[in-house]
């Protein structure tokens, strides 16, 4: 077995069922990511638009597709679009009426997440938590781009229980979009979590986890 087969195997045995695995792609080749998919892997996390055009086809019909990295408005176009299952990191109004304007015109509907900034970092993308309910309102108007929950990295911290406080305020946001019930959003989906603060993210509710390093070795 190879040593990714051997990883996403030891993975998926530990890792609780209702949380999904993402084998994330960036500067792998097509053929490593084939093999995580051949282990058991179901979805992959795309940051760049050059890396999915470069694996799609390898994978396609095998693994559903996330676009995981930072979404510029160019960059919403049909094309673009029509190889993502899910886009996590939308982050402003601008980009979802993009983002609905393009899948009424493929005739779809775009399931995304909204990216916290759960770390109020200023270099980061994504929404401080202070505004992420305001702009989940204004995106529930939008009838082709269905909300299901939301996205976080946090910062880049050294020791993994530093990321509790990070999770968890993002996790408290997610229970409290889920309670409002608004139309068109379906809170189900919590992303957060990498290689290094999976483990942390699972104990504060993350239903899907982002690895890249635990699955392909240092980069
Ligand atoms: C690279 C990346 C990951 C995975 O990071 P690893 O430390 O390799 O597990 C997860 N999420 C995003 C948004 C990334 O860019």
């Amino acid at each position: 077995m190879s040593d990714i087969a051997a990883r996403v195997r030891d993975l998926l045995d530990r890792i609780p069922t209702h949380v999904t695995v993402i084998a994330v792609c960036k500067g792998r080749s097509a053929e490593s990511v084939s093999e995580a998919v051949d282990a058991g892997i179901a979805v992959l996390g795309q940051n760049y638009m050059v890396d999915a055009r470069r694996i799609g086809p390898t994978v396609a019909g095998r693994a559903s597709v996330h676009l995981i990295g930072r979404l510029r408005s160019h960059d919403v176009r049909p094309a673009n679009l029509k190889m993502f299952d899910m886009l996590q990191s939308v982050d402003s109004l601008d980009l979802a009426t993009r983002i609905d304007r393009v899948s009424e015109a493929l005739g779809q509907q775009m399931p995304v997440l909204v990216e916290v900034n759960s770390g109020r970092e200023a270099q980061k993308g994504g929404v401080v938590p202070e505004s992420v309910e305001a702009l989940v309102r204004e995106m529930s108007g939008l009838t082709h781009v269905q909300v299901v929950g939301l996205m976080t990295m946090g910062p880049l911290l050294a020791e993994p229980a530093r990321y509790h406080p990070y999770f968890n305020e993002t996790r408290q946001l997610f229970r409290h979009l889920q309670s409002l019930c608004l139309p068109w959003v379906s809170m189900t989906v919590l992303s957060m979590g990498t290689s290094d603060s999976y483990e942390v993210a699972i104990e504060e509710g993350a239903t899907m986890v982002r690895l890249g390093t635990a699955i392909f070795g240092p980069r």
